[in-house]
């Protein structure tokens, strides 16, 4: 049987710019493949036009503040070698610690959330049961994948559509729509009309939730975006709106499951506001496969890598090993789905990029792992965001995988190690072996490197 056609969110990539870049806003968003020339065009000279001006002022109220990586990450001197670090001219980076810019992901997060409509594209139905396709399950979500260490509270102040003073048409925002001209006005037209009933300095983050009929359909384009540590945004309430998603037409593939999976693209566009990259690239998720919802957030429900986890400050220090020494080592990895117990082994390479290990199962938020086992994967944190800066490796190669969920990259289903496998870096005299599991499920594996 083949693989089943992946009606993906068309995915594209983000070019980095100059040495200005890492203080830049982050715009992420995904394109069809159709206009991958047209759109790059328009983001080069989109990011060129943002970098010129610096803002300063914080990012949301005073004292709440934490940001997501210097305050949240445990670590100690030992996982030094591990913290693999990027060049300035990555525009968002899977380097630890996260840069400050962008909002707190551990703790209480106050996600303030508006629907808004428009005059061509009025809002079908109540604005609530807009907000009910992604809430609950956008905070249990966030739950589940941190261990409860990322306390995400939603909040919609206002419960109407917030009726918008332009047409949905005049913001001009279509695929690689960039931050200048047209969200700047949608963001500040948004300000206007909210600010009257809400304090934005309450809030760590903004969710903007668009009535589904403004703009294509999702199968035909993706307009879902976020703008991460964007200082140069809008101000409202002293702060400006540094860190804010937009989600657009509903990610229903028609297989019936949009109900269940749905509301999967916010945590995707929520991650970016806390730091963390695309993984997907031009070619789509077959850089990292549905290991992580940042490669892929359509169909069944995914976690996160434990890579990413532990940049969230989700894991503790003792929960990660750092594999740099020469010689034979071997680690204990227990389920990421689960609370509590090793969870990450890294083996930095150099001073940017790394080996990866950590043990998937079914469970948590991993609804389709089909073969359970050790997934190994390359964490490079000089490649930028959809530039395939996580690359997993394929246990078994060329198989066709074990899933055919649909919206599952089906090859990479099966990446993961099994005891008995080893992966070999002949070159950098690394091997990594699954010495095998113990009655619980836990997996060891023996590393070695010269
Ligand atoms: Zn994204």
């Amino acid at each position: 049987m083949q693989p089943q056609p992946q009606p993906q969110p068309p995915r594209r990539r983000i070019r980095p710019s100059g040495p200005a870049a890492i203080r830049r806003p982050a715009a992420l968003r995904r394109l069809p493949p159709t206009r991958r020339l047209a759109a790059l065009a328009t983001i080069t000279a989109v990011t060129l036009a943002v970098s010129t001006s610096a803002g300063t002022g914080p990012l949301v109220p005073d004292g709440t503040r934490a940001g997501a990586g210097p305050a949240s990450l445990s670590h100690s001197s030992a996982h030094r070698p591990c913290m693999i670090s990027s060049g300035p001219e990555i525009q968002m980076s899977e380097g630890i610690p996260t840069i400050d810019d962008y909002a707190r992901s551990t703790g209480t997060v106050r996600a303030l959330t508006l629907m808004i409509d428009f005059s061509d594209a009025p809002g079908e139905g109540k604005a609530l049961d807009r907000y009910a396709e992604f809430f609950p399950q956008t905070e249990k979500w966030f739950r589940t994948s941190s261990y409860g260490r990322l306390d995400y509270r939603p909040d919609a102040p206002i419960r109407d559509w917030l009726r918008m003073p332009k047409r949905f048409a005049q913001y001009g925002i279509d695929r690689g729509a960039p931050f200048d001209p047209g969200y700047r006005e949608l963001v500040q037209d948004i300000v206007t009309a909210a600010d009257p009933k809400v304090n934005f300095r309450g809030y760590d983050l903004l969710n903007v939730l668009v009535t589904p009929n403004a703009g294509p359909s999702a199968l035909d384009t993706v307009l879902s975006v976020t703008f991460a540590g964007n200082k140069e945004a809008p101000v409202a309430d002293g702060v400006p709106v540094a860190n804010a998603s937009f989600v657009y037409s509903r990610q229903d593939d028609g297989s019936g499951s949009y109900d269940r999976t749905g509301y999967r693209v916010l945590p995707h566009e929520n991650g970016h506001v806390f730091g963390l990259p695309d993984l997907y690239t031009q070619e789509g998720g077959g850089a990292a496969g549905h290991w992580d919802i940042m490669s892929e957030d359509w169909g069944a429900n995914n976690d996160l890598l434990g890579w990413h986890k532990w940049k969230l400050g989700w894991l503790d220090a003792s929960q990660v090993h750092c594999a740099s020494s020469p010689g034979t080592k071997e680690y204990t990895l227990t389920p990421l789905a689960r609370a509590g117990g090793d969870k990450l082994v890294f083996v930095p390479l150099d001073a940017d990029s790394g080996y990866a290990l950590e043990l998937r199962t079914r469970e948590g938020n991993d609804e389709t792992v089909c073969r359970p086992g050790v997934l190994i994967y390359k964490v490079d944190a000089d490649v930028d965001t959809g530039m395939g800066p996580v690359k997993v490796y394929d246990s078994r190669r060329d198989s066709g995988g074990c899933t055919r969920s649909p919206n599952v990259h089906a090859e990479l289903s099966d990446a993961a190690f099994t005891p008995g496998q080893t992966f070999k870096d002949p070159r950098r005299g690394i091997t990594i072996t699954v010495a095998g599991a113990d009655l619980k499920g836990h997996h060891k594996v023996r590393i070695t490197r010269r």
